[in-house]
């Protein structure tokens, strides 16, 4: 089983959403014959539209999951601003947690990115934990795990393949029973070289994710593996 997530980052508004969901349906529907049995796809929206890719995932009967981009630290109450797992269990059943944006530009470090793992796997969400290199702080049981290197993401370079699976067989000798996801600048002309490696389980796309016709192309290269 493979791993094909979209992580939209903070773009579209609700118009261009339902654009997305309509022309992406419309792929599935000519696709009627293929199956899409060996792969997890999930789609991360931003939080305001968590209610409106959720309904236009059961009105157009799609095969795909969400997730949420990440989550508060701190259980439902007085923090204004913040969506916490409670809440966000309602939509989704993955979250992204880590991801080097969130590190870097919410300063966010082990200590909370743990405090959110907890509040996940509390309210039963599936932790998506992104890491920037193999040495990067891991928490307890975490199923899933996103190898991303920050000189890689949205700049069009890719790891290698060869090094990225590297990446995967050392994070999942100190993490035994966890899936190890690469990101940074996949794209319907690499994925598959990603996918095809040995001990890498999916793929984790950003800027591709947003065009449904790559994500799409991404989705049906990788249900014939
Ligand atoms: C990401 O958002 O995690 C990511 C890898 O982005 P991109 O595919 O655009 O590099």
């Amino acid at each position: 089983m493979k791993y094909i997530i979209g992580n939209w980052k903070s773009n579209k508004n609700h118009l261009e959403v339902e654009d997305w969901f309509q022309k992406f349906s419309q792929f599935f529907v000519k696709e009627k014959a293929t199956s899409f049995n060996n792969l997890e796809i999930i789609v991360c929206p931003p939080y305001i539209h968590l209610f409106l890719t959720k309904n236009l995932r059961d009105k157009y009967k799609l095969p795909i999951k969400l997730g949420a981009q990440d989550i508060s630290p701190f259980d439902s109450g007085a923090y204004t601003g913040a969506i916490s797992a409670k809440m966000l269990s309602e939509f989704v059943e993955y979250v992204i947690i880590g991801h080097s944006e969130r590190r870097t530009h919410f300063g966010e470090d082990d200590k909370i990115l743990s405090q959110k793992v907890t509040m996940a796997k509390d309210a039963s969400l599936e932790p998506i934990f992104c890491i920037p290199d193999k040495t990067s702080f891991i928490p307890d049981s975490i199923s899933i795990i996103g190898y991303e290197p920050v000189w890689a993401i949205g700049t069009g370079k890719t790891d290698t393949p060869e090094n990225a699976d590297g990446v995967a067989v050392f994070v999942k000798q100190k993490n035994p029973g966890s899936a190890l996801i690469y990101g940074g600048s996949v794209n319907p002309e690499n994925a598959l070289n990603f996918l095809t490696t040995k001990h890498i389980d999916g793929i984790l796309i950003g800027g591709a994710s947003l065009d449904p016709i790559k994500f799409w192309e991404i989705i049906v290269n990788a249900s014939k593996i």
